[in-house]
């Protein structure tokens, strides 16, 4: 099997790390009430998908 040959640095390896971001999740605007949403996804300030509400928003 495939097996690393040498132990990289722990500063090799913090090099590597250190480029490592998250992405950032795509947003598009509700068509019920222009609150940015994640496509494909229930909004969630109004519930509405598809032109239709599938969620109670419970908001404090
Ligand atoms: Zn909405």
């Amino acid at each position: 099997m495939a097996n690393p040959t040498h132990r990289h640095s722990r500063s090799r390896r913090d090099k590597r790390r250190a480029n490592w971001k998250g992405e950032t999740p795509n947003l598009t605007a509700c068509p019920e009430c222009k609150e940015p949403k994640q496509p494909h996804r229930a909004c969630t300030k109004c519930g509405a998908y598809n032109g239709r509400k599938v969620l109670e928003v419970v908001s404090k």
